[in-house]
């Protein structure tokens, strides 16, 4: 029979959030495949847990998985932890987990902390719904493009930032998202945790050098469906605006009048410019 393959949630700081299930399910496996076995073994010092280590970091994932996934076969136990939080959540992990369920092989998570839910709770943002997208891409076209396709989103938004990258990231979600409210969540559980709310561009007055780690929380967007659309429009030439509204079928005299209250602006400026 096929061993049990568990994801054991780690702390993200404070050694002292881990769940008394996780220290049990990390005593009992056969082995424990960890992200960075040096880190995960200052882990299993502290709870005087002595077992096998193997390596399962992203670049190795799929050969990784093979090597695992046969031993679950053979019955082995696996325990699988990241460098800190909960293992698959922007950490390695998803690879293993979708070929022991192809395998027909169980999967057992065991919850503990995570890095975006410590940070939400305490963040005082809307909390009911939210859209979490992990780190933003590392080429800059596809970083700005990702933000604009949230920018609309009316739910909190959640990031993963490094440090060093914190300050343009910042200055990028002020230029497309507008002056937002935000928090950032430094440090957590940690002696220099902190959650700095203010919106973006008093945030980046007073953070100097960013240092430790950090969890980015954006206020969703809050115009209105029927705004978002009129900035949308206001953001075409004035050919483009006018194309819009042929294409639903308008007249002319109607585009114009629908142009101007757009715009805001007198409808026989626009007039003058269609004739
Ligand atoms: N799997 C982890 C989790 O469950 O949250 C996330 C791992 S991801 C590689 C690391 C990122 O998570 C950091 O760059 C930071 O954005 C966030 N993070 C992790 N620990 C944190 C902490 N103690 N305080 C603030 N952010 C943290």
């Amino acid at each position: 029979m096929s061993g049990i393959l568990y994801i054991v949630a780690t702390p993200i700081g404070n050694l002292d959030d881990i769940t008394l299930r996780a220290i049990k399910i990390l005593k009992s496996v056969d082995i424990i495949a960890a992200e960075d076995t040096r880190h995960t073994l200052k882990l299993l010092n502290h709870l005087e847990i002595s077992k096998p280590l193997i390596s399962y970091y992203k670049q190795t994932e799929k050969l990784k998985t093979e090597i695992l996934i046969d031993r679950l076969k053979k019955g082995e136990n696996i325990a699988l932890v990241s460098d800190a939080g909960t293992p698959v959540i922007s950490d390695p992990g998803e690879e293993v987990v979708k070929v022991a369920i192809k395998n027909s092989i169980k999967v057992v998570p065991i919850p503990g902390p995570c890095a975006l839910i410590t940070a939400l709770i305490s963040s005082g943002m809307e909390a009911r719904e939210f859209s979490f997208l992990g780190f933003l891409p590392v080429n800059k076209k596809e970083k700005k493009e990702k933000l604009k396709e949230v920018s609309e989103d009316t739910k909190t938004l959640i990031f993963y930032e490094a440090p060093h990258k914190l300050i343009d990231t910042l200055k990028e979600m002020k230029d497309i998202f507008g002056d937002r409210k935000i928090c950032l969540a430094r440090e957590l559980t940690k002696i220099h945790e902190e959650f700095l709310i203010d919106t973006i561009s008093n945030l980046l007055e007073k953070t100097q050098v960013p240092k430790g780690e950090y969890v980015i929380i954006v206020e969703g967007n809050n115009l209105s469906k029927k705004e978002i659309e009129t900035n949308k429009l206001n953001d075409m030439s004035i050919e483009e605006h006018y194309k819009y509204y042929e294409n639903l079928g308008y007249e002319k005299k109607e585009i114009i009048k629908q142009i101007a209250k757009d715009r805001n602006v007198n409808k026989n400026e626009i007039y003058k410019l269609f004739i």
